[in-house]
């Protein structure tokens, strides 16, 4: 009889930017402003932005992305969330900077280079860095207050995401500190 391992646990993960809890008090108190957008408002604990969606990915897989972001030197960068938009497709009512910092699709470059090199399968849309505030807004009323929110983003994180019907469970795996 042939014995096999069993095949490692697929883990559906991603990179994000985490906000830290100044910044994620100064998010909340921004959308408290927006009164009822009647949608699935995103728990505290929860907002970030993504850098670059992973799937489901095995521990080989794994441990090759985080050898791979390890290998990564780059600098830490002031993020400016002053828009604030809705989708009305996703029905996605966000926060994003209106101007991408180059460190920030520098970063995010390189991690996409990064999985193509263990050939994993890749969103190949256009990168718009944004953080959800609320999903499935059918329609926001009247004009959206504008945010002033800056951001000193100083680290970056891999992300295990379990989802469930009420919505996803968020573990950070790993971080890893830009700059210095
Ligand atoms: P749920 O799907 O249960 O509503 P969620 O979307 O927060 O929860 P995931 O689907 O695991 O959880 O997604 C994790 C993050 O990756 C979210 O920010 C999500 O917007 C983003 N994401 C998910 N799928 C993709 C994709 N195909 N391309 C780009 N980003 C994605
Ligand atoms: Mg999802």
């Amino acid at each position: 009889m042939i014995e096999r391992p069993a095949a490692p646990a697929a883990e559906r993960l991603f990179f994000a930017l985490w906000p830290p809890s100044s910044v994620r008090a100064q998010i909340e108190a921004f959308t408290n402003q927006l009164g009822n957008p009647r949608g699935r408002r995103m728990a505290s604990p929860n907002l970030h932005i993504t850098l670059l969606f992973l799937g489901r990915i095995n521990a080989g897989q794994r441990d090759a992305l985080i050898a791979a972001a390890s290998a990564l030197h780059l600098p830490a960068f002031m993020l400016t969330l002053d828009r604030c938009g809705h989708w009305p497709r996703s029905g996605v009512l966000w926060l994003a900077p209106a101007v991408t910092p180059g460190a920030l699709s520098d970063l995010q470059d390189s991690l996409t280079a990064g999985a193509r090199m263990l050939d994993l399968k890749i969103d190949e849309r256009e990168y718009l860095p944004h953080l959800s505030l609320y999903r499935d807004v059918k329609r926001v009323p009247g004009t959206l207050p504008s945010p002033r929110i800056r951001w000193p983003v100083r680290d970056f994180v891999l992300v295990r995401s379990d989802t469930h019907p009420d919505g996803a469970y968020y573990t950070v795996l790993q971080r890893w500190r830009l700059g210095g």
